[in-house]
């Protein structure tokens, strides 16, 4: 196949050396009231990655992302290694057939045991594009079910930060120890 960036041969959808230019992870702590969100990529330097035109392999472009965030993170950051850390992913809508929060739980597994359909949405409310207001009005009504343990909360892209805090809250309400956030790519930067 062709890397997407360059069109050179390439087995990865993005070669290695676009990786390098593009893809560079670069640790940011987003403060969202108290609750530090890690991320890793700024949204808007990779929109042209993630646009419509290339949708269908946003999950391998997710993917490959995901893991140069994890090498990052494991390289750099301070991680569990006695005590057993869990990763919920927060759910939203699947517009493609594939979840991308599942993709980065999966990438992280090494460093956090992942509870997969864990943080499961009542409401699937679509916030792309939304206002902070639509989205405070429209909470999704995640449910948590796996009691008192140490946990971090993997997202894609963070915005406004209401699903990350709408995750404390019921991980908190269900008794769980919430750690921090991770999300691949940060909006607001
Ligand atoms: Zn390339």
């Amino acid at each position: 196949m062709r890397c997407i960036v360059c069109e050179s041969l390439s087995i990865r959808v993005i070669c290695s050396a676009c990786q390098e230019i593009f893809l560079v992870p670069k640790i940011q702590i987003r403060l969202i009231k108290n609750i530090k969100v890690y991320t890793f990529y700024s949204f808007d330097s990779l929109q042209f990655l993630l646009n419509s035109k290339y949708y269908s392999i946003g999950s391998r472009i997710y993917a490959i992302m995901a893991k140069r965030a994890m090498l990052y993170f494991k390289n750099h950051l301070p991680h569990p290694i006695k005590e057993t850390t869990y990763a919920l992913g927060i759910d939203s809508p699947v517009y493609n057939a594939y979840s991308h929060t599942a993709i980065i739980l999966y990438t992280f597994r090494k460093i956090f045991t992942p509870i997969y359909g864990e943080l499961e949405a009542q409401n699937q409310v679509k916030y792309a594009g939304k206002s902070l207001e639509f989205r405070l009005n429209n909470p999704r009504g995640l449910i948590y079910k796996s009691g008192n343990i140490n946990c971090v909360v993997m997202d894609d892209v963070i915005t406004t930060g209401t699903s990350m805090l709408e995750a404390r809250e019921v991980i908190t309400k269900g008794g769980g120890n919430f750690l921090y956030g991770i999300a691949l790519c940060d909006a607001a930067t």
